[in-house]
């Protein structure tokens, strides 16, 4: 009962992360959509929901931003949102499910946490850079405003220091993994890669949580490029110094993500090995994201 227990207390925590994961609250973010009350436009508020777009609160709503690729698109009345969507963004991975809130039970259970994760990625993105915002335009002297936002930043520096190549190469070092000279793999290559030393032979990606051991393992890039759905994997540029200031703040949202949903994912694997039980946890995940039965404007919403 107890992994029931704690599956539920990461579902509901992933969700505070990823609201915009549930149509619901996609649907909440249009009230008041302007077209909605024109009897000729295609364009309803319901369909652009559908979509995957919450409204970025403009004056007008007609502006929506995908949670899960962040593709911002202003609809005109008679747009088809989800063909636009597709064309714009076709690898969104909500794209890729084609319209995943549409019928409960249909998506495993991991496929739904994934999913939560990227839209967890993007919306922590948005706070650190809100965060930076607010602490560039606030006057230095106003220390008690500042306090939590400062406390936000140094929390999030801390939790992602394995962004850098020297902090990850730091962790082998001071493991003295290259004394041993049985191991293939160099402290060096190993950090190169994307990894941190986790314990005896054993090495982590902190941005997809793969872990390896590279005892066993010739070539550490290739073991690791073998997880297309690792982000350092796609992004495809193991120097530093070729990202942009965006795809380090990606990366580092990642990071921070996958970290505090560690012992989460755990969980998605337990439930794997038990086919009953991951069915029926993957119909309750489902509920997070499914479109309710009854979903016009006069619905409590
Ligand atoms: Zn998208
Ligand atoms: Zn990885």
């Amino acid at each position: 009962m107890s992994l029931f227990k704690n599956a539920d207390e990461f579902v509901k925590s992933l969700h505070e992360s990823a609201p915009y994961i549930s149509f619901a609250a996609r649907f909440a973010s249009f009230r008041g959509f302007i077209f909605d009350k024109r009897i000729n436009a295609t364009c309803t508020s319901i369909k652009i929901a559908h979509a995957g777009f919450y409204s970025t609160g403009d004056s007008k709503k007609t502006t929506g931003k995908c949670p899960f690729c962040t593709l911002e698109q202003t609809f005109k009345q008679m747009d088809d949102p989800w063909q636009m969507h597709a064309e714009n963004s076709p690898n969104c991975e909500y794209v890729l499910l084609g319209k995943p809130d549409e019928d409960v039970n249909a998506l495993p259970f991991r496929t739904v946490v994934n999913l939560a994760l990227r839209c967890a990625t993007f919306s922590k993105y948005d706070n650190i850079l809100e965060d930076i915002r607010i602490l560039e335009e606030s006057e230095r002297e106003n220390a008690l405003y500042r306090d939590p936002y400062s406390r936000s930043l140094i929390e999030f520096r801390n939790a992602t220091k394995f962004l850098t190549y020297e902090h990850r190469l730091e962790s082998f070092e001071s493991a003295k993994i290259d004394q041993k000279k049985v191991l293939k793999a160099t402290s060096k290559k190993l950090a190169a890669s994307g990894f941190y030393f986790t314990s005896k032979t054993f090495a982590t990606c902190p941005f997809c949580l793969l872990s390896i051991d590279f005892q066993e393992i010739d070539d550490e890039w290739k073991e690791h490029q073998k997880n297309v759905e690792c982000d350092f994997v796609k992004l495809d540029k193991k120097e530093e110094s070729e990202w942009t200031p965006e795809e380090a703040m990606m990366l580092a949202s990642r990071m921070w993500v996958m970290h505090k949903y560690a012992s989460g994912l755990k969980l998605v694997a337990e439930f794997e090995k038990k086919e009953k039980e991951y069915y029926e946890f993957g119909e309750r995940v489902n509920r997070m994201m499914a479109k309710p039965k009854c979903s016009t404007r006069r619905c409590s919403i």
